[in-house]
């Protein structure tokens, strides 16, 4: 069967194409650690299932001996007579007791090797999957920033959830089905034909067309598997959308307007499913019909075998017993049949699963480090921008950014959104990398230290603050762990947080987050100042730190800031320029551009662009010149016909 996909709008579809063999990579990467545990679940699943077959063979064995007495009992083995002959006793009752106890054993010990089996394998799997889950994680985390940008956090989950899960289901259930479907049909094929090769071929007549109806059946259903999963996602996308904006659809009363989207998105998926149903609930019962048609046969045959010799071409004699074992075991032989193409189906998922989890590890596009990098030595605290150029794409965002910040100092980043302020930052944290150019910290260049000894160093305050789930205190610990409370509450106070967070429901462990309470943008955005301050960082970059905020609690806010950059080097993005009019040098840009740069009162006697915002933010809007107001609204144009968020 080729790789007739199964997840048809698969996102990441170029990484898998360059994925050879990624069944063998998993089994060689990840497996072979625990080929141990693999090789005792086979081991045992090979005893487990043909002691599962030795019932029915006694059952036959009993009837031909022990009840009929129409054989000796060591001859009614249909193999191995000559190695049980020694151990029968003599006696009817005796070897009546002998089956009992050969049945009773052989259920005993099954159970055993059942239980050894399903440890093997589970112990296989569950390793594997976790293994391959935290390494997917950690490969993750060190992607670029670009990566999430294009790829959403949505299809991320689902490689870390649902294929991680898919490689385990297989590398459990499937690996299992598989080695029983081998053992049924070497076990049963070999013992049938020890016992009657005429009777087996006929008995096992209907297995080629089972196996060529379940192909069929899988050829049938798998693009419409295939619709489903994705109608399942548009109704997800759909609802997951709903309910975030449900704000948006109360307030301008277009619930009914939604309600027919959901209704139709869910009735596409509606049909899609009925589709496959349509298909499935075919297959059993045909199945079954020619399970049936099989049956059926061999039993006439065989009957006829056992009442009146054997019937038209057959020659050779068959037992009553041997006939029941033949009736018992073409049973047992359908079901394992079916499984085929299920085994199949696992297995190409697994595949198509395995080649998204290594398209994401081997995802080259990642901000690296040499293997041998120093870490970042900060002395005094300067930063140099060299000519720096970058575009998130093709299009350049900054072009030839080129500036110094000594040591200690406080420039300030400024102009109109989109701008390119905060790339401008993103880029010494290292989310992205330069195009062009370079960015140096005292003197060593960003991209040769360690990731981690620079961002250490850096202490980055955002405009938009994530929390992670648990308490505030936890929150603001977040990468300081060995923090005790004492330096907390001292950080909390610095960012004017102390007062709120004491009036929580149960203060600095009060859970915050997604799943506790709630705080306003203004209150997160102080926990992740006192995070700033509890870090200590040699270098401070402010991101809008104090937007969400109202005027007064900047105020106060500024002063624990002004604090806090005092005597480190600072980058502050601002849109309220009253924060940054001490700044040590203040950029504005424009563009991408670096447009003007001084002073605030060098750029206030300027008359430029720096001048206007300032007079804006005064209120001295009739006095702005009419060019300004022209170039707003041309910036404003094209960033809302450029971006829609
Ligand atoms: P500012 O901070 O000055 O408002 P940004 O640095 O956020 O500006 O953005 C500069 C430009 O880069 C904008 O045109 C914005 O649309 C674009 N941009 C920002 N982030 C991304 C991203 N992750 N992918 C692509 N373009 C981006």
């Amino acid at each position: 069967m080729s790789g007739a996909d199964l997840d048809e709008d698969d996102p990441f579809e170029e990484q898998r194409e360059e994925i050879e063999n990624p069944m063998k990579r998993l089994f060689l990467e990840y497996g072979s650690n625990y080929t141990g545990a693999a090789v005792v679940g086979i081991i045992a699943s090979f005893f487990a299932r043909i002691l599962d077959l030795l019932p029915a063979l006694m059952l036959g064995i009993a009837i031909d001996a022990v009840i009929r007495q129409d054989i000796p009992y060591a001859e009614a083995f249909p193999i191995g007579s000559g190695f049980v002959g020694p151990y029968v006793p003599d006696g009817r009752m005796a070897q009546f007791w002998l089956t009992v106890g050969i049945i009773a054993g052989s259920f005993l010990l099954s159970a055993v090797f059942h239980w050894t089996r399903n440890w093997g394998f589970n112990t296989f799997a569950q390793n594997v999957q976790h293994d391959i889950r935290t390494d997917t994680y950690d490969e993750m985390q060190r992607l670029d920033m670009g990566f999430f940008a294009d790829k959403q956090t949505g299809e991320m989950m689902s490689i870390l959830s649902n294929d991680v899960n898919r490689l385990e289901k297989f590398l459990n259930d499937g690996m299992n089905s598989l080695f029983r479907l081998l053992v049924m049909v070497v076990g049963i094929g070999g013992l049938l034909f020890a016992i009657n090769r005429q009777l087996a071929l006929v008995a096992l007549l209907p297995v080629p067309l089972i196996a060529v109806f379940t192909y069929l059946f899988i050829q049938t259903i798998q693009p419409k598997y295939a619709a489903v999963r994705s109608t399942v996602g548009k109704v997800n996308s759909r609802l997951e959308n709903n309910l975030g904006g449900i704000q948006v659809i109360k307030s301008s009363t277009t619930e009914s307007y939604e309600s027919d989207r959901v209704e139709d998105v869910s009735r596409e998926y509606f049909d899609a499913n009925w589709g496959a149903i349509r298909t499935r609930i075919k297959f059993f019962p045909g199945l079954r019909v020619l399970a049936g048609i099989g049956f059926v046969i061999t039993f006439t045959v065989g009957g006829l075998w056992v009442t009146q010799g054997p019937p038209g071409p057959f020659t050779g004699g068959l037992s009553t017993g041997m006939f029941v074992v033949f009736i018992l075991y073409t049973q047992r032989f359908i079901w394992p049949m079916a499984q085929f193409g299920q085994i199949i189906n696992m297995y190409q998922r697994a595949r198509a699963s395995s080649a998204r989890i290594f398209g994401l590890m081997d995802e080259p596009n990642r901000v690296g480090e040499e293997p041998d990098a120093p870490d970042l030595e900060v002395t005094e605290g300067r930063v140099k921008y060299d000519n720096v150029s970058f575009g998130y794409d093709e299009e350049p965002i900054l072009e030839d950014i080129d500036f110094t910040v000594e040591g200690g100092e406080t420039l300030a980043l400024v102009g109109p959104t989109g701008a390119g302020k905060s790339t401008v930052l993103k880029l010494l944290l290292r989310m992205y990398d330069v195009d062009e150019g370079e960015i140096r910290v005292d003197g060593q260049r960003v991209q040769d230290v360690t990731l981690r000894s620079l961002r250490e160093s850096l202490g980055y305050v955002s405009q938009d603050t994530f929390l992670f789930y648990g308490s505030v205190e936890e929150n603001i610990k977040y990468g300081t762990f060995d923090a005790d409370r004492e330096d907390v509450i001292e950080a909390a106070k610095m960012a004017e947080a102390h007062e709120f967070i004491q009036n929580l429901p149960e203060g600095y462990d009060t859970e915050v987050g997604e799943r506790g309470v709630k705080l306003s943008g203004g209150q997160r955005q102080r926990l992740s100042i006192a995070r700033a301050i509890l870090k200590d960082p040699d270098i401070l970059v402010l991101d809008e730190a104090t937007s969400d905020v109202d005027t007064e609690t900047e105020m106060l806010i500024q002063r624990s800031i002004d604090d806090l950059a005092e005597d480190r080097t600072t980058f502050a993005i601002a849109h309220r320029l009253s924060t940054i009019k001490d700044a040590d040098q203040v950029l504005v840009l424009e563009g991408g551009e670096i447009v003007e740069r001084g002073t605030h009162e060098e750029l206030l006697e300027n008359g430029g662009l720096y001048s206007h915002l300032w007079g804006v933010q005064a209120g001295e809007i009739d006095e702005l010149p009419q060019e300004f107001i022209e170039r707003a609204q041309r910036r404003q144009a094209r960033t809302e016909a450029g971006d829609d968020d």
